[in-house]
């Protein structure tokens, strides 16, 4: 029975028969089920567990956050003096997690405004990653050889405090399907285009029908190989990841998600369960994580995160030094920081949970992985090397010298 009214079906869909039994049970975290109680006493289960419903109720006006939790002064005076770039929303079920009494609560610090976002400290650009420069069409952005991001939408069911486009998500600016259709005829017109990456905001919040649109305008380009997606909504929206929509996406096939995820204290029943809907599709996930300081900036954290998700079949795919955008120095580390947990994860854990660290390249670059040194000089042929624990080995290199440095040629 609960089950059932869980798993309800968006309302705007013909249910599918048996569909929504045969997905499994899970149980509402207290934390979640209290919150709903008192700050939403008339939403039924169904209204909560349906999209539609968390993002009608989203949580967008400092009053109710003053409701919902003890606010602290930097946090009261960021509205004073609102940020005239990023606006304020949280779905209600994501809000749930959030400690109502630690202003340093993770999913806290990346989802409500404090007073450091209105400082600009030195190199911080509203656009670091000159993304704007390279868009031939509104929308689009073609920076590297044979695959495009595709920004299909500008709303996003959540706003992280630390979105590397924050200048321009969040506007409701009208750009909607024709946008769309000029930018899939830049990529039909451009064989080289053998990837698209669909991100935004959040893609995952356009309805199935305009998901479906889009995909199968996609798919009909015959040089287009590979769909990707770029979502948080597992993470802030699980609700949205129904039956009908899986059904929409396994149809594009080879369709990958790329799943924004921070802390895990986000891998939730919920999100959990989100997620296997999706690897169930086949749909090969991975995760992108920004370090953010105070948040994940450990390598207990990170460890456990990166782990977790691997057990959902998610693999972890690139973790990002913070991009310098305006007002986010609050959420920054050092590289050093970023390379010691790299070191704390290689070796240390399964290969497969660990992401390729990168920054992404102020200017137009483009990602720059970061690895710690490992080849640490070169003795007669030997290549000298150092593990995870520092020890050091030899591997006989004959061939990646010159032959008068290497063994007598004769
Ligand atoms: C990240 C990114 C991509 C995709 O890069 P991959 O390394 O292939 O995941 C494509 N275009 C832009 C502009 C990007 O920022």
């Amino acid at each position: 029975m609960i089950a059932k009214t869980i798993f309800a079906e968006e309302q705007d869909e013909p249910p599918d028969s048996g569909a929504a039994s045969a997905a499994p049970s899970f149980p509402c975290p207290d934390q979640t089920t209290d919150f709903r109680h008192r700050f939403f006493p008339e939403a039924t289960l169904t209204d909560w567990n349906n999209w539609k419903w968390q993002i009608r109720h989203r949580i967008d006006r400092c009053e109710q956050l003053e409701r919902m939790f003890s606010l602290t002064d930097s946090e009261r005076n960021a509205f004073q003096f609102q940020n005239a770039t990023l606006p304020l929303a949280i779905t209600p079920y994501y809000a749930s997690l959030i400690d109502p009494d630690n202003p340093s609560h993770p999913i806290r610090r990346a989802m409500i405004p404090v007073a450091s976002e209105l400082l600009v400290s030195p190199g911080e650009a509203p656009d670091p990653l000159g993304e704007d420069s390279h868009s031939p069409v509104k929308g689009l952005i073609h920076r590297y050889p044979d695959r495009v991001l595709f920004l299909v939408t500008d709303f996003c069911s959540s706003y992280c405090r630390y979105c590397t486009r924050s200048r321009m998500v969040g506007k409701r600016s009208k750009g909607g399907k024709q946008q769309r259709q000029t930018a899939i005829d830049y990529i039909a017109g451009h064989p080289e285009v053998r990837d698209v990456l669909i991100s935004g905001g959040d893609p995952l919040t356009l309805s199935n029908q305009q998901l479906d649109w889009l995909l199968s305008r996609l798919r009909a380009i015959k040089h287009v190989e590979l769909i990707r997606i770029g979502t948080k909504v597992p993470m802030v929206l699980p609700q949205r990841i129904t039956p009908a929509l899986v059904r929409v996406l396994k149809r594009y096939h080879p369709l990958w998600i790329s799943i924004h995820c921070m802390h895990p204290e986000e891998l939730t029943p919920e999100s959990r369960r989100a997620c296997t809907m999706l690897a169930d599709a086949g749909i090969p996930l991975g995760s992108q994580t920004v370090l953010l300081s105070g948040i994940n900036d450990s390598v207990e954290t990170m460890k456990r995160l990166m782990q977790h998700l691997l057990t959902i079949r998610v693999k972890p795919y690139y973790l990002y030094q913070c991009d310098p955008i305006i007002g986010s120095s609050h959420f920054r580390t050092s590289v050093a920081k970023g390379l010691e947990i790299y070191r704390g994860l290689r070796g240390h854990t399964s290969g497969y949970a660990v992401p390729t660290y990168v920054i992404d390249a102020p200017g137009g670059g483009g990602k720059i992985p970061l690895l710690p040194e490992t080849v640490i000089g070169r003795e007669n042929n030997d290549l000298l090397l150092k593990n995870y624990e520092d020890r050091v080995f030899r591997y006989p290199d004959l061939f990646g010298s010159t032959c008068s440095e290497a063994v007598p040629c004769e």
